[in-house]
């Protein structure tokens, strides 16, 4: 897009919002005086000419005013027919003026007074006091009355013209990086915008050109809105923004002048840091859609020109967030736009460990608290979930009645996080607990007796909220970063010997497996298309992943043929994983038989437990 394209955008939806109220206002006019008129001459009743005629022969008329096309009559008062009375309520008529040149004649024989009404007022005057002076007076009202409403109502789409309503503005954010605990990398990258708007002169100097725009990227809930206000508070600088959802309204054009005022406003007040959260929703690439937003459009456009429009030099720093960077326009992304990209992902173990330390800052911990362990078993987990979990913990601390929060209440926050709250009320018949401890005992002994697996934590058959009935945790021992071939083996086997047991044991199957199989089922396709591991396909890619960031969901690349085999494929993985851990479960049911009463009993069992009884034959 040509640059330099849009800037008369503002001015004419400028002129566009005065014309629309000056419409309004004529229009309001309009009625105004037709129903006016109307009401004037709804006391003066119409009668025939004849009628007059008869009148002022019976001496009834007692005043009539001569106009160039009527004549106004005015009836003779009843209570006092002397005086002719013609604001008091007297009776009015008009007709039609006919030429009649014994009208005076006949009014005169009858004593009736009449004139004719002299103009005083000008007709210009009398147009600006009917037309021009209700326009003014309306559209002034109206328009104060549009900008407190907008004001009050953070611009809704009734919010004509200028319109700050939802532009966040902070003087101080009060986070600073020391807030942001794992990201050090992002943190590295920000610095350097942080040094421009502390000493810009420096740079000047130099002549070098700081980035204008830098753009946060990843999954949801890793710190990026916390990351930019950090930036702010680094710097010392206030903070603007405004979330790209708020872009997106109703009328065309309301976005286009936020985005406008949104610049305006950061110019002012440079040096600053103008923050647009979840860009996606209005940066979208512009061609890829069947029914393009025009509105989004026009809003991309002016955020496109104003950032081309100010001068980098004045300390105006913008930052954008997004999880889903594959989408944006690549407009936004060229030099001189959000030319850098600062990578805000899933922490590592030392990250979460660190996001727990910031997060417990203020919580009273026993002394059995160990926050590397919390962060081993939330593998996987984001900032925003530990910020939940320190939270969660500190809550049932509060309910148990402690003043300190101990290792248990992290480690059943952690549960509660993944698998939801504890359900104790909910009462399952004798054969389905036994089900549900064998088949869970059914993935411990899978685990333990395979080369490539996580050691058990927890089994448990107490149901949770969120739809388990009872589960087995493994912890890893060390975060690990790659996956063997074979560990992808044994975790599907795992997965896939809950249903083993039930089949070995009970000679059935029960619904409770079906997470299982889904997460079997996902593991192994993804063997087969992502990761090369089939002698069928080799090293032939046949998905590909579509917002890596969010759900990370999979669109297969190659032809519905292909797809046919790859099933296949995938069937003989998952098959093959059952077998093994149908044979795993009968060369050991005696153990089986032996941790499932166990479990039975107590309804939780430790990782320790587990191996113990698992050796002590
Ligand atoms: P995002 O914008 O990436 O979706 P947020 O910045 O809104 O995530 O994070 C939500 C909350 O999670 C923050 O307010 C903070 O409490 C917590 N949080 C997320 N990431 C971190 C982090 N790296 N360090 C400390 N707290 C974090
Ligand atoms: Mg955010
Ligand atoms: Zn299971």
């Amino acid at each position: 897009m040509p640059t330099g394209q849009m800037p008369n955008n503002g001015k004419q939806n400028d002129t566009k919002t005065l014309i629309r109220f000056m419409l309004i206002a004529l229009v309001v006019t309009s009625v105004l005086n037709i129903f006016l008129a109307s009401a004037s001459t709804r006391t003066v009743t119409q009668i025939k000419y004849s009628d007059f005629t008869n009148m002022l022969e019976e001496g009834k008329v007692g005043y009539v005013e001569i106009d160039d096309d009527r004549l106004i009559i005015t009836e003779v008062d009843d209570s006092n027919s002397t005086e002719v009375n013609l604001y008091k309520g007297a009776k009015r008529y008009y007709t039609g003026r006919i030429d009649d040149p014994s009208l005076k004649e006949n009014l005169d024989k009858m004593g009736v007074e009449y004139d004719t009404p002299v103009d005083t007022s000008s007709p210009i005057l009398e147009f600006i006091t009917t037309w021009i002076l209700p326009i003014l007076l309306i559209y002034g009202v109206f328009s104060l009355f549009m900008r407190s409403y907008s004001k009050k109502m953070g611009g809704g789409p009734m919010a004509f013209g200028k319109n700050n309503a939802k532009i966040f503005a902070q003087k101080e954010t009060g986070v600073t990086f020391a807030d942001v605990a794992g990201q050090e990398e992002a943190k590295e990258s920000l610095t350097e915008i942080v040094d421009f708007l502390h000493n810009s002169d420096k740079y000047i100097k130099v002549g070098a050109k700081l980035p204008k725009g830098a753009l946060l990227v990843g999954p949801p809930g890793t710190g990026k809105t916390l990351l930019a206000k950090a930036v702010a508070g680094e710097a010392n600088v206030p903070f603007y923004s405004l979330s790209g959802s708020d872009f997106v309204e109703m009328f065309v054009g309301v976005g286009a002048s936020r985005v406008r005022d949104l610049f305006k406003q950061a110019v002012e007040n440079a040096p600053c840091i103008v923050f647009i959260d979840e860009i996606d929703a209005i940066g979208k690439s512009r061609d890829n859609q069947v029914g393009s937003n025009d509105e989004r459009e026009q809003t991309l456009n002016q955020l496109l020109s104003e950032m081309d429009g100010f001068d980098a030099s004045k300390g105006v720093v913008i930052l954008g967030a997004t999880n889903r960077p594959e989408v944006l326009d690549k407009a936004l992304l060229r030099p001189g736009r959000f030319d850098r990209r600062v990578i805000v992902d899933k922490p590592d173990l030392k990250g979460r460990e660190q996001i727990l330390a910031v997060h417990i800052k203020d919580v009273k911990l026993d002394t059995d608290v160990d926050l590397h362990h919390v962060a081993l078993a939330t593998s996987g987990g984001v900032g925003a979930d530990l910020a939940n979990i320190v939270n969660e913990a500190a809550l049932r601390a509060v309910r148990l009645g402690r003043t300190t929060v101990n290792q248990s209440d992290f480690m059943e926050a952690v549960e509660v996080i993944i698998a939801g709250k504890e359900k104790k009320d909910r009462i399952m018949n004798e054969k389905e607990r036994k089900i549900v401890a064998y088949h869970e005992v059914g993935h411990a002994l899978a685990t333990a007796m395979q080369k490539h697996s996580q050691p058990v934590q927890k089994i448990t058959i107490v149901p949770r909220t969120m739809g388990s009935l009872g589960y087995t945790m493994q912890m890893p021992e060390e975060e690990r970063f790659l996956m063997t071939k074979e560990e992808l083996l044994d975790q599907i086997t795992t997965l896939v010997a809950g249903r083993a047991a039930e089949e070995v044991i009970f000679n059935t199957a029960t619904t409770g497996a079906s997470n299982d199989i889904e997460r079997a089922t996902a593991m192994a396709r993804s063997m087969v298309t992502q990761y090369g591991m089939s002698n069928r396909f080799g090293m032939m890619g046949l998905e590909s992943i579509q917002n890596k960031y969010l759900d990370g969901r999979s669109v297969a690349t190659c032809s519905e043929t292909t797809s046919t085999v790859v099933d296949e494929e995938v069937f003989k993985i998952l098959n093959a994983a059952h077998k093994r851990a149908v044979e795993f479960l009968k060369d050991n049911e005696e153990a089986l038989h032996r941790i499932a009463l166990f479990l039975l009993e107590k309804e939780t069992i430790t990782g320790e437990e587990f191996m113990e009884i698992l050796n002590n034959k």
